[in-house]
């Protein structure tokens, strides 16, 4: 393997222990506890365990958690119910509805109707829009984890070519959007590219997303570049990529793995946003920010 490794598992955690250190500041300066709300449809085992997981973060680094698990016969109205009672809690800075839900609720539609400032998600058509216009607002959480990659391995991104491969509205869509504003030159492919492994050679940044294991051979990567694979596949031999790392690691300069890449950063990015929910909604509180007006 020629390439260095990205060890986002390490990245997650000094995101995390920045976070706790920054609420302990927070609240010694009498801001209130910061607070996520999760709220899981149904049993699906992989959503409990996610859920689980964001729990415990929370706990972590002195975020209250508030779980509410509806049973799988819940019915939209039920989960609106819940969504606006908290929308309205003051304790509650951010909310998370785990996707995907039951077929019989709209999961996409019950998302629009989180208050963008608990938005922790980023992924209401608002925090969408102010992200794509530019303005502050509550960022996605595993695209904004692979920024924060990046910054902190010094990648130059201002003026590189950055190709991501996958246009979902929950990381490829966002994951452009925030690397426009990084002054990235930005290419978004889809099943419809064509000569996409051409494409892929020219990415200074090679960013995959799409859900098919080890789809990226290593002769798509240009020689030095970075690769970030976002995918997540579980087959008979464990979890792996949408990259063939063995492959690309030869090639590249950087290289995540998986796991223990971009995974790990979706959930400490979570926790910065609760954070970040938190000191806005309390905003005349926060003592490190100048004051306004
Ligand atoms: P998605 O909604 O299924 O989108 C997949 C994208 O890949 C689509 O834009 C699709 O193109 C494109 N695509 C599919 N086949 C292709 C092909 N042969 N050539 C080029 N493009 C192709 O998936 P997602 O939600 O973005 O997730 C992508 C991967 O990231 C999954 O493995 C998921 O598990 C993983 N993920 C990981 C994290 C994390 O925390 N690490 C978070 C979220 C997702 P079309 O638009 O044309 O269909």
């Amino acid at each position: 393997m020629n390439a260095m490794l990205i060890d986002g598992k390490a990245v997650a955690q000094s995101v995390r222990r920045e976070v706790a250190a920054e609420i302990e500041s927070w609240r010694a300066a009498g801001g209130p506890r910061p607070g996520l709300a999760t709220v899981l449809v149904g049993d699906d085992p992989a959503s409990a365990v996610y859920v689980g997981g964001k729990q415990r973060a929370c706990i972590e680094v002195g975020i209250e958690g508030f779980a509410y698990d509806l049973p799988a016969e819940a019915t939209q109205a039920e989960v609106q119910q819940v969504l606006s009672q908290l929308n309205a809690d003051d304790r509650v800075s951010g909310i998370l509805l785990q996707l995907p839900t039951p077929a019989h609720i709209d999961g996409s539609h019950l998302t629009t109707l989180i208050d963008a400032s608990k938005d922790v998600d980023g992924l209401t058509p608002l925090s969408a829009g102010l992200l794509a216009k530019g303005m502050p607002g509550l960022r996605p959480c595993t695209p904004a984890g692979v920024v924060e990659l990046l910054r902190r391995y010094d990648v130059a991104v201002e003026g590189a070519e950055a190709v991501i491969i996958g246009r979902s509205d929950l990381v490829g869509k966002p994951l452009a959007a925030l690397l426009l504003a990084e002054n990235a030159t930005v290419t978004v492919c889809h099943s419809r590219t064509r000569e996409l492994r051409a494409v892929c050679r020219r990415a200074d940044v090679l960013i995959a997303a799409v859900g098919r294991p080890k789809m990226i051979a290593g002769d798509w990567v240009k020689p030095g570049a970075t690769v970030i694979d976002v995918g997540i596949n579980r087959t008979d031999d464990g979890l792996v990529g949408d990259v063939d790392f063995v492959a690309a690691a030869q090639v590249a300069g950087l290289i995540t793995p998986v796991p223990g890449g971009v995974g790990p950063m979706t959930i400490a990015m979570l926790l910065r946003n609760t954070l970040s929910a938190a000191r806005a909604a309390h905003a005349p509180l926060a003592t490190d920010r100048p004051p306004t007006g």
